[in-house]
């Protein structure tokens, strides 16, 4: 019996395999590895909302929900975007979905045809091509160039020699992972322009908006003419530390989220009941969510700061994310490639990391993705380890 073309060379998310070769090192070698390789903050979900939705579950509220979510939710995140953004968001602008994800998936879903082209910048947080791919789309990538003053940024030319007739939709993440990177604002509008001229559908994930360390972040919805060609997504998992809560929501105008919900009916019902319960409790959680951005600053800093010592290597101070995306071109050039270079740092120094051409194309092929979500003496301690790793390496003769 086989498996459906859609599925086709589908892949998993390819970090396991670093997990596994680390599970093997700690194993042979005794020693416990450092993982850099992770994409969640690592607090616990803020009290608040985990007595609320314990309070749901002590009350009974087991049932399934609407599709689309439960009133009072949808109405929190309208409120709270229209006093952010400065536009009356309603009720019926929101869907409420099982984590970021099956929000994007949903997306896709609601607009990819066989053969519809789809922008990606590369490097992109991998699930969006697999998605596209899946729905027998086509991923075209358009680059984000690194300067080591500047940073991160989007090749506007290179966006407009991309777009043809079949171009359906434009995929925006900011702030980025893997980069860490906030784009300019003028960036994003230059962005926005063209999908509104060019008539491209602008999906834009802004799941790491609270995570700005310096700079300002742009929201698509800050144009009032985001109905015509937006479609925002984000989420409780970063901000909120729930990755585990799986929920994620959807604004765009009432006319495509009353077709996601009819998606969602058929697909998984209604995100869950308590936890959306336990959410509506994040929005009076600002205090602790800010608390954590200081925490992430500082660990920010620190893991900059170390990293800068390694010779050979070009770092850019992550402005948002919880991400740091150092240029290794030096030293991927000597070991092979990024995978190889990840691999012998779990090997020889015991540290995890993800290496950029997982994410998926060309661009990040010279990069490794250093998440700073675990504790300041973890973070000295790695990159102490890997340091004369890579310096080793530097120093060899080609
Ligand atoms: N978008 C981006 C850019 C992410 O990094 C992640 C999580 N790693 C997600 C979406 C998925 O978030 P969620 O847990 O809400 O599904």
């Amino acid at each position: 019996m086989s498996f459906s073309q859609a599925i086709g060379n589908l892949t998993g998310e390819s970090t396991l395999l670093y997990q596994e070769i680390a599970r093997r090192v700690e194993k042979e070698k005794g020693i416990k590895t450092i993982n850099f390789g992770i994409g969640q903050p690592d607090v616990v979900t803020f009290k608040r909302i985990r007595e609320e939705a314990k309070k749901a579950l002590d009350e009974g509220y087991t049932a399934y929900t609407p599709a689309k979510g439960i009133d009072e939710l949808r109405q929190k995140i309208a409120d709270f975007l229209s006093q952010k953004y400065g536009d009356k968001i309603k009720k019926d602008e929101v869907i409420i979905t099982p984590g970021a994800k099956t929000a994007l998936f949903l997306a896709f879903l609601l607009y990819i045809n066989p053969g519809d082209e789809v922008i990606l910048f590369d490097p992109a947080f991998y699930s969006y091509a697999e998605v596209v791919k899946l729905l027998g789309g086509k991923p075209v990538y358009v680059n984000i160039n690194f300067d080591k003053e500047k940073g991160f940024y989007i090749d506007i030319d290179d966006l407009n020699s991309k777009i043809t007739a079949k171009t359906k939709m434009i995929v925006l993440n900011n702030p980025h992972n893997p980069t860490g990177m906030v784009f300019e604002p003028k960036q994003i509008i230059e962005i926005q322009e063209i999908a509104k001229e060019r008539k491209i559908i602008l999906l834009s994930d802004e799941i790491y908006d609270y995570f700005v360390y310096e700079g300002e972040m742009r929201s698509v919805l800050q144009d009032s003419g985001w109905r015509d060609y937006v479609i925002y997504i984000n989420g409780f998992s970063k901000t909120f530390s729930m990755t585990g809560w799986r929920l994620g929501y959807i604004v765009a105008k009432k006319e495509i989220i009353d077709k996601m919900g009819i998606l969602a009916a058929n697909i998984y019902t209604c995100p869950t009941s308590f936890a959306q319960k336990g959410a509506l409790a994040a929005f009076d959680s600002f205090d602790e969510v800010r608390e954590m951005i200081k925490l992430f600053k500082k660990r920010r800093d620190v893991m900059f700061s170390e990293l800068s010592k390694i010779r050979g290597i070009e770092v850019y101070k992550s402005p948002g994310a919880f991400y740091m995306f150092p240029n290794m071109k030096e030293v991927v050039k000597k070991v092979g490639s990024s995978k190889e270079l990840a691999i012998k740092l779990i090997e020889e120094a015991g540290v995890i990391t993800i290496p950029g051409e997982v994410f998926p194309l060309n661009v990040g092929k010279n990069f490794l993705r250093f998440s700073f979500a675990i504790d300041e003496d973890k973070i000295k301690e790695g990159v102490k380890r890997i340091k004369d790793v890579i310096e080793k390496i530097v120093d060899e003769k080609s």
